[in-house]
């Protein structure tokens, strides 16, 4: 594996979102000195936060998943994630509804899962759902150390006796042909593929390989921090602090110092930091143009979808709505096409309607609950919406689909919203706070590797470089940076737990 090259004793890390923070406190725990330079005046990037009339909104992700990759981040400086971070099951993971009016709960756990899929589609489906889960957890077995959290010398690099058995059990099929052999329900089969939209990629393309998202989600379950979402960045800087990462918030990093293939500083708009190495968790135009390189790829890029967000304040509705639900439009397949081939608004809206307030009843004033309503949308590169103008009669409209099919009759405050245009505002590539499609050639050794060609000591992490988009995957990408600056070191952490259909 190539590794940066001579001294790394000191190394600047450029952003403390989830990658950055997981680079720092795994560059910590092997006994670097590191510093972090962050242009807002506090930690989590993308899992932003915000307070508005007194209620204490999360920005960005909602659904976390695999506390233990979360745990290992803590593990790296010898910390616990329990004594800094309460993490409670979100139990159903997700209720489901569709546009024929009924609605499945899901559950991690599987007798309850099989249960309630017996009562909504009978009990071959529910036979069916046990298979289905074995087949997601031998997928991620087979994926986990093997591809997502490796770093890739090669395309090469690939040709394992694990990539042979991961075609043998289907990755290399359609995600939804796949998952289609078990569950014929076009219901329950939407359960296990929908998660195709967080690699930004429709189910009916996307290859079978990514159906370890639906094991992370369904099998392994959803989980949620009291304090809410912030409460992940939040603690794991307070630990990195405790470990002697010394952080710069509100100092925006302008340029990059070079002496032939070696970034030796990092200039920011107020500052000059030297450094023997840097770990850039930017925006990946911006990281490209700070390092003075383009990329030499063949093709265009594809950037995700984007979303629209609204934020929303409600009388208390209480168990009315689970924590997270998604609600199918009646066109789901249509809508891919919409956003991803068309570039115009759901005709008919899929939406994800969270209310963090079931997890953390003190993230809304007394008597009210706070709704985070997620619309994907067409990013800016294939986009025809003039979102300045139709944002918020468009918001407007998903708040009412929303309510009118979730929680009829409820009055709704409408706090925030963010839409593609705002993304971009915030430099976001494209309009999408989803970094690149997870697209067969922007995935593994084929997408932007985390180390440039020509530039010894800069190493790349975060959502558009290896693995990927997400929460555990942004802070895999971490490690895999901290591996690219020190080597690789045995793992501290204690080994993840692979739940299966038995042990949960
Ligand atoms: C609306 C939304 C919903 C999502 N939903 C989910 C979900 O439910 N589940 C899930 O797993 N994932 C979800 N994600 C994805 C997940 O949040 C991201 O993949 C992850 O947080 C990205 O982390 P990162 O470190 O790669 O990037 P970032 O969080 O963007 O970190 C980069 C940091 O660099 C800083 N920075 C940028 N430029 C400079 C500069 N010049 N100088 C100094 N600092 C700079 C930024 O301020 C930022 O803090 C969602 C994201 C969004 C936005």
């Amino acid at each position: 594996m190539r590794t940066v090259p001579g001294a790394a004793d000191h190394v600047v890390v450029v952003g403390a979102g989830l990658s950055g923070l997981s680079a720092a406190l795994q560059l910590a725990g092997r006994g670097r000195s590191v510093t972090v330079v962050e242009r807002q005046p506090f930690p989590g990037g993308r899992m932003g936060q915000a307070d508005i009339a007194g209620y204490r909104i999360d920005t960005g992700p909602t659904v976390l998943t695999m506390p233990d990759i979360i745990s290992d981040a803590f593990a790296a400086v010898g910390a616990s994630m329990a004594d800094h971070l309460d993490l409670v099951p979100v139990e159903p993971a997700y209720r489901a509804t569709f546009a024929d009016g009924s609605s499945l709960d899901v559950h991690p756990d599987p007798a309850a899962m099989a249960a309630a899929i017996e009562d909504f589609a009978g009990s071959e489906q529910a036979a069916g759902y046990l298979r289905l889960r074995d087949w997601l957890t031998r997928l991620y077995r087979l994926e986990f150390d093997g591809f997502i959290a490796a770093n890739f010398a090669s395309p090469l690099s690939l040709l394992t006796p694990q990539l042979a058995r991961l075609a043998a059990i289907g990755g290399f099929r359609g995600w939804e042909p796949m998952v289609s052999r078990f569950v014929s329900d076009e219901r329950v089969q939407r359960i296990f593929t929908f998660q195709a939209l967080y690699a930004g990629v429709p189910p009916q393309q996307a290859l079978a390989a990514y159906a370890v998202i639906a094991y992370m989600d369904t099998v392994a379950g959803v989980y949620f921090p009291r304090g809410g979402m912030r409460a992940v960045p939040e603690a794991m800087a307070t630990v990195a602090a405790a470990s002697g990462v010394q952080f710069r918030y509100g100092s925006t990093v302008t340029a990059l110092e070079r002496s032939g293939s070696r970034v030796t500083a990092v200039r920011t708009d107020n500052d000059r930091i030297a450094c023997d190495a840097v770990i850039l968790t930017t925006e990946l135009p911006l990281t490209y143009e700070l390092l003075g390189r383009t990329p030499r790829r063949p093709i265009r890029m594809r950037p995700a979808p984007s979303s629209v967000v609204a934020h929303v304040g409600v009388p208390a509705v209480c168990e009315r709505l689970a924590h997270h639900n998604i609600s199918f439009g009646g066109k789901w397949a249509g809508t891919f096409d919409d956003i991803i081939r068309d570039g115009v608004l759901m005709s008919d809206p899929s939406l994800l309607v969270t209310r963090p307030t079931a997890g953390d009843p003190s993230l809304a004033p007394p008597g009210r609950d706070l709704l985070y309503i997620l619309a994907p949308a067409p990013n800016l590169q294939v986009g025809v919406v003039d979102w300045d103008t139709v944002g918020p009669s468009y918001a407007r409209e998903v708040v009412a689909t929303a309510t009118d099919r979730l929680i009829p009759g409820v009055d709704t405050e409408v706090l925030d919203v963010v839409t593609p245009a705002d993304w971009a505002r915030q430099g976001m590539a494209a309009g999408t706070p989803f970094a690149l499609a997870h697209t067969f050639s922007q995935t593994g050794p084929f997408r932007p590797a985390n180390m440039i060609r020509g530039i010894d000591n800069a190493v790349l992490a975060g959502g558009s470089t290896v693995p990927g988009v997400g929460i555990p995957t942004a802070l895999i990408s971490g490690r895999l940076a901290a591996d690219r600056v020190t080597g690789t070191v045995p793992d501290r952490s204690a080994k993840h737990t692979i739940v299966s259909s038995e042990s949960r």
